[in-house]
């Protein structure tokens, strides 16, 4: 699984912290390393940020939303910015997309199709609502005049994980920055190389200093100083639940700020015996295995209706044959590798359990090569609601296909999770359609597609799967304050 393509080549500009528009080592000197996942290898030492960078990121951060151009700037001049800093990205796509596939893994096809254009309308969509951040005008009795202000949170704490490293930046910078509050970043510890890239191109779009900050490093030590600080108002995070809930309590114990929270889950993905069924193969395959399994809303609970259970496992499978692992720089290949030997040895030991508590492993289960952190596309067949891998997020190449009889059974079996982010329905019915999405508990019914995503679409979980919603404009209010305004006429 040797991964010498020559876009490995890609240079990696920038491994130091951004604060307050300088590039800079950590203030211990210390530095960790990010791994190519295909191989294991050291890429590069990135700047290892602790609490006394992130301080100094948070007041310059402080300062520029206080006292900083950025307050007098328009909603207009900072739509053009972010217009700016997509422009730039898209005039460095090839670059930015071999530099994500370098420290993720996935294929070079993926990021440059998906992730990149995915970000970079992102960026696009939050500029044009920069300035028509709105309030209204509210009619109540007496004589007054009450108004009300949208007006930026202030200074916003980001924390993100290695899935989607550049896409879930966008997510998270596009309507800060829109809104006009200032942000701190932590990346993953696995992934921070593009997201020190796109804060060079932010810094060449002109965005001014101490708007952006960005603290590569640990998540017990940066990401918890940024959840702690008093003077963040706002922290969004993406990653695991367990994190999730440190990250509400350190805002409880500090200063109560804002929490907004998009965590795991553990998707049902239901198909009906009326559904086309050619769609619903392609749309159950790529629902769990896109992205090497590593989607919060991954499909991990395919509902088959038992009329085409033996069938539909049977094509769902071969349609898993055909998957290429191998080098993600390598046009020919879909699936890369896991981005970690944790995440390896984690899914590793779910497949253990999957074949322990009776699932019928009907493909894969193994590791691919030598080096890296390959794995088979997985299928389990016959597996049972209550098995570990069933309740549990596996982030992996691995498919549990489940049988069902009727609406009712898989409603009730589809909501019995303590989770809620996505679910997706199959089916030519539009009443069943529309039945199950309405009764599925989750922040996103897909019907008759899969991963279908939107700049404009908001996006969040139910229950465990977070708080809050991310994208279109709902995004806005987690970045705004409602001031009222009541003035005697
Ligand atoms: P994670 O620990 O939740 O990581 C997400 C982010 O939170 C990373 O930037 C991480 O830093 C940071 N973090 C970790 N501990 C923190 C703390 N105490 N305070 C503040 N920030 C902290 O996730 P993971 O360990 O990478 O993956 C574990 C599992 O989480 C996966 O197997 C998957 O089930 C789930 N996950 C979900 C998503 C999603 O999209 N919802 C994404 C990734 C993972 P480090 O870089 O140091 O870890
Ligand atoms: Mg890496």
């Amino acid at each position: 699984m040797s991964s010498d393509h020559p876009s490995h080549a890609v240079p990696i500009r920038q491994t130091r912290l951004l604060i307050d528009g300088q590039w800079v080592e950590a203030a211990s000197g210390k530095t960790f390393e990010t791994l190519n996942p295909a191989t294991g290898q050291v890429i590069a030492r990135v700047a290892e940020a602790d609490v006394e960078d992130v301080n100094r990121a948070v007041s310059a951060a402080r300062r520029a939303f206080d006292t900083g151009p950025w307050r007098r700037m328009s909603g207009r001049e900072r739509g053009k910015l972010l217009y700016r800093l997509a422009d730039l990205m898209e005039q460095n796509m090839g670059e930015l997309a071999a530099l994500e596939t370098l420290d993720n893994g996935k294929p070079l096809n993926d990021s440059l199709n998906g992730d990149l254009p995915l970000s970079i309308d992102c960026y696009r969509y939050y500029a044009g609502w920069a300035d028509k951040l709105e309030g209204k005008t509210i009619p109540v009795q007496g004589p007054y005049f009450t108004y009300t202000r949208h007006e930026p949170v202030g200074v916003a704490g980001q924390v993100i994980p290695w899935n989607f490293p550049l896409l879930m930046q966008a997510w998270k910078w596009g309507p800060a920055l829109a809104t006009g509050c200032t942000l701190v970043l932590k990346p993953a510890e696995q992934t921070p190389l593009t997201a020190l890239r796109v804060a060079e191109l932010a810094m060449e779009a002109g965005f001014p200093d101490g708007v952006i900050n960005v603290v590569p490093g640990f998540g017990p030590t940066a990401g918890a100083a940024v959840a702690e600080h008093g003077d963040v108002d706002k922290i969004a995070f993406t990653g695991s639940t367990e994190v999730g809930k440190l990250i509400m309590q350190a805002a409880g114990r500090s200063n109560l700020k804002r929490v907004t929270l998009e965590l795991g889950g553990k998707s049902p993905n239901i198909v009906f015996a009326d559904s086309d069924l050619d769609a619903a193969v392609e749309g159950a395959f790529f629902g769990l295995f896109f992205n090497q399994g590593q989607c919060c809303c991954a499909g991990s609970r395919l509902f088959v209706e038992e009329k085409i259970y033996d069938e539909f496992l049977e094509r769902v499978t071969r349609r898993a044959d055909r998957q290429v692992v191998g080098d993600p720089f390598d046009p020919a290949t879909t699936q890369g590798p896991q981005v970690s030997q944790e995440q390896f040895d984690k899914i590793m030991a779910y497949i253990e359990s999957g074949k322990s508590q009776g699932g019928r492993l009907v493909r894969g289960g193994a590791r691919v090569g030598t080096q890296g952190y390959f794995i088979e596309p997985t299928v389990f067949a016959d597996v049972r609601d209550d098995m570990t891998i069933a309740r549990e997020e596996i982030f992996g190449p691995v498919m549990s296909v489940i049988p069902f009889r009727d609406v009712d059974e898989v409603i009730a079996r589809g909501n019995c999770s303590l989770y809620g982010l996505a679910a997706a329905v199959w089916t030519r019915d539009i009443h069943k359609a529309h039945r199950l999405a309405a009764e599925l508990r989750a922040g996103t019914v897909w019907v008759n597609c899969y991963d279908v995503f939107d700049a404009a679409a908001p996006f969040g979980g139910f229950k465990l799967s977070g708080i809050g919603r991310e994208l279109g404009s709902y995004a806005l209010q987690n970045y705004t304050e409602i001031k009222t305004v009541t003035m005697a006429l």
